[in-house]
């Protein structure tokens, strides 16, 4: 383990890379915003590590970043003209969005209009004004000292629906942001992005606001978002805290924090000295532990997790393109599992030679998985929405129907 002062030497050195390192162009301009809302409170030091390190990603996770960002493109094309409201910048798609990808899009619009009819109950549509990715921005309260307004945080909201009463002259609003991938997100209750969204929402209109909502629409994982109302009390309050965390972050020298939530996503990860300290200090693992002493180990030990998979497919990616990349590693060739291409043919072969019968090819070799039967549903009988097809096979096939038991999962409470 590093000694203290060696440890804070180290720190205060990679802080300072950290801030002379070249910075590529960026809409935030290099300024904490509202994605990494919750990390940046988790974690002060983050924010400044991560600048420029944003690019790096493995493979996957640049695919999976391109499928959501080409639903979020063509949502931005589609949202207005399918809720009656005006039309967004339209954005050109590098390829048609696929039969997936296409499904999570309409479920999208479908909960977006549900959760607008919701929020303005009664309100034409003709009054409500759709926003989509427009950047919105915090600035310092300017001083004497320096009379220019100076940037210190922004964010961008996928849609916001905006409506004023023309009675009281204060704005209604909504929040949604589409998240188009699998993946436990906050609830909207707890979620740090959309919360600080609806400050800087209330800060562009002059806090001349009754209301906002916000919500998560991530129909992968929930076909009903629960928004959350935020009414003017309780933004001065989100207000503030984000104040506070701005300061914690531009402190001279912000505080570190690893922990398992905010070393997960941040692109600092491989640099970071306290991270490193945090590997350093890790004693190794005793088998006999107490449970006390193992749950211990597991939250030293966890906010390392990503950063040694994410290292596994970095170099999986270094060696797929130079197979001698580095002497200690290689990728083993997988001869990869056999399968059966026609399982009818299969099955009549084997009746034909008499090697099995019908029931016992039925009952022990065809296991049907419920995603394949979902997809078999969807092309046979051209369903859309995908859900349909969830729905025929709770209700039509339930008397078929079980749930595996599996052992608990381990999570922190
Ligand atoms: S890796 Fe973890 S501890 Fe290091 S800067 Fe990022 S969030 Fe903070």
């Amino acid at each position: 383990m590093l000694t203290l002062p060696l440890a804070a030497t180290i720190i205060a050195d990679a802080m300072n890379d950290a801030r002379n390192a070249e910075r590529p162009p960026d809409e935030r301009e290099h300024l904490p915003s509202a994605s990494a809302s919750a990390r940046i409170h988790r974690c002060p030091a983050s924010h400044e590590f991560s600048i420029g390190l944003q690019g790096i990603q493995t493979a996957e996770m640049r695919e999976w970043r391109a499928a959501g960002n080409r639903i979020h493109d063509w949502l931005c094309n589609q949202l207005g003209p399918s809720l009656s409201l005006n039309h967004g910048p339209f954005k050109s798609l590098d390829r048609p969005l696929t039969d997936d990808e296409q499904d999570v899009a309409d479920r999208c619009i479908n909960q977006a209009r549900e959760l607008k009819s919701r929020i303005f109950d009664g309100i034409s549509s003709r009054g409500i004004r759709l926003i989509q990715e427009q950047r919105m921005w915090l600035y310092a309260v300017p001083t004497t000292a320096q009379s220019i307004l100076r940037k210190r945080f922004s964010g961008k909201a996928d849609a916001v629906f905006i409506w004023r009463d023309a009675a009281t002259g204060l704005y209604r609003c909504l929040i949604i942001d589409f998240k188009t991938n699998r993946g436990d997100q906050e609830e909207s209750t707890r979620n740090a992005q959309l919360r600080s969204l609806a400050v800087l929402l209330c800060i562009t209109l002059n806090w001349k606001v009754s209301s906002i909502d916000v919500a998560i629409v991530q129909p992968l994982v929930s076909g009903d978002p629960t928004p959350c109302c935020y009414e003017l009390p309780e933004l001065h309050i989100a207000h503030n805290m984000l104040l506070a965390d701005l300061a914690r972050c531009e402190a001279p020298e912000p505080e570190f924090h690893p922990g398992h939530e905010q070393c997960k996503f941040c692109p600092g990860k491989f640099k970071c000295p306290a991270l490193q300290d945090l590997r350093d200090s890790l004693e190794v693992f005793r088998v006999g532990a107490t449970a006390a002493e193992l749950a211990a180990w597991l939250d030293k030990a966890e906010p390392l997790v990503h950063a040694y998979d994410e290292a596994r497919a970095g170099l999986r990616e270094h060696l797929n393109l130079n197979p001698d990349a580095v002497p200690n590693w290689e990728l083993k060739p997988n001869a990869g599992d056999r399968a059966i291409t026609d399982p009818r043919q299969a099955h009549d072969t084997l009746v034909a030679a008499n090697l099995m019968d019908t029931a016992t090819f039925l009952q022990k070799c065809v296991k049907v998985g419920i995603g394949t039967l979902t997809k078999g549903l969807v092309d046979y009988n051209q369903l859309k929405p995908k859900h349909k097809a969830d729905h025929i096979i709770n209700t039509v096939l339930a008397p078929f129907l079980t749930r595996e038991p599996k052992n608990p999962s381990l999570v922190r409470k």
